[in-house]
């Protein structure tokens, strides 16, 4: 792993520790330490797939399935607000006092 600060081939896996780390595991960057330098750095695991991760197009298709998914989110809570509504309209029916125009 080349360091992108002192361009010296010798920075190496780091333990993780602190928050800090783990956030960045969140976006499956994991820490590095110069031993040339000494400073941290993080680095996507897959080495090779992080230049082509951070690419506009890959980034549009995750902006899409992401809006996918949003959008099926959507359409369950309409169904359930519907089943809802329909529920709420029947128990209306239900409970209302009798009209005084039925019967006589
Ligand atoms: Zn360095």
């Amino acid at each position: 792993m080349t360091c992108p600060y002192c361009e010296e081939n010798r920075a190496h896996r780091s333990h993780r520790k602190g928050l800090n780390d783990r956030m960045h595991l969140l976006f499956k960057q994991i820490p590095y330490r110069c031993k040339n330098c000494s400073r941290r750095l993080y680095a996507y695991r897959a080495g090779e797939d992080s230049p082509r991760m951070r690419t506009h197009e890959e980034r549009k298709i995750m902006e899409l399935r992401r809006r996918l998914r949003w959008k099926r989110t959507k359409r369950e809570l309409v169904i359930y607000g519907f089943g809802a509504l329909c529920f709420a309209v029947v128990i209306y029916f239900l409970i209302r006092p009798s009209t005084p125009a039925s019967g006589g």
